[in-house]
């Protein structure tokens, strides 16, 4: 998956690579398609959601450029794979998941392999947390705009990556914020499950 999927599609950071190729992915997919955790797609997580492609779960942490000292928020725990991944490459993930049913499983294949670190809340992640900051958020679901709530939460030299459009397709938009000043990017197109609750697309 590492050679094929990323590599050869120009992932390029090298504890990106070495982080996914830590994280088992098969322990968090539904039993009925673990023999195809590896496929170079999206895989069906039951209620209507799904575990991201491998390919962009690294583009987006790649975006985000962590070192190892930062403070991760994720929006859409779904299996957990992805906050595993951002656990491996960061200081600490908080992780949100709407679905509590989702975020139950999620925390058990988290503990399983060895990321209990990782802090699953359920709820509306699109909210933010007025009290917190974090140096990088990765949404893991559509949002119809980008969520000024979120993009207000990072700190000083944070990123931001989120798919922003409809739900027949978006982009990942990428945010940067220096001091008062942030710079937007739209980049890969994409196609996420859409982001629900107050900043998201209406049920
Ligand atoms: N990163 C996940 C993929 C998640 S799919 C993985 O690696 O498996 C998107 C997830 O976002 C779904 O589980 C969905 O329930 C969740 N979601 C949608 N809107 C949300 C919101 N407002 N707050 C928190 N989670 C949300």
């Amino acid at each position: 998956m590492v050679a094929r999927q990323l590599r050869r599609r120009g992932i390029r950071d090298s504890r990106v690579l070495a982080a996914m190729s830590r994280v088992p992915r098969e322990a968090f997919v539904p039993a009925a398609s673990r023999h195809r955790a590896y496929d170079d797609g999206a895989l069906p997580l039951g209620h209507g959601q799904t575990i991201s492609q491998p390919y962009v779960v690294a583009a987006m942490c790649e975006l985000l450029e962590l070192r190892g000292d930062e403070r991760v928020l994720e929006v859409g725990t779904g299996s957990g794979y992805a906050a595993a991944v951002l656990d491996e490459l960061a200081a600490l993930v908080v992780s949100v998941e709407v679905i509590p049913e989702l975020a139950a499983t999620a925390r058990v294949a988290l503990v399983e392999t060895g990321h209990a670190d990782v802090e699953v809340r359920t709820g509306d992640g699109s909210l933010g947390d007025a009290c917190e900051s974090f140096d990088a958020i990765l949404v893991s679901a559509a949002a119809p705009e980008l969520p000024a709530l979120l993009v207000e939460r990072l700190a000083d030299g944070g990123r931001l990556v989120c798919p922003v459009g409809p739900p027949s397709g978006q982009r990942l938009v990428f945010v940067e914020r220096r001091g008062d000043q942030t710079t937007t990017t739209a980049g890969l197109r994409c196609r996420f499950v859409p982001l629900r609750g107050v900043a998201g697309h209406p049920d």
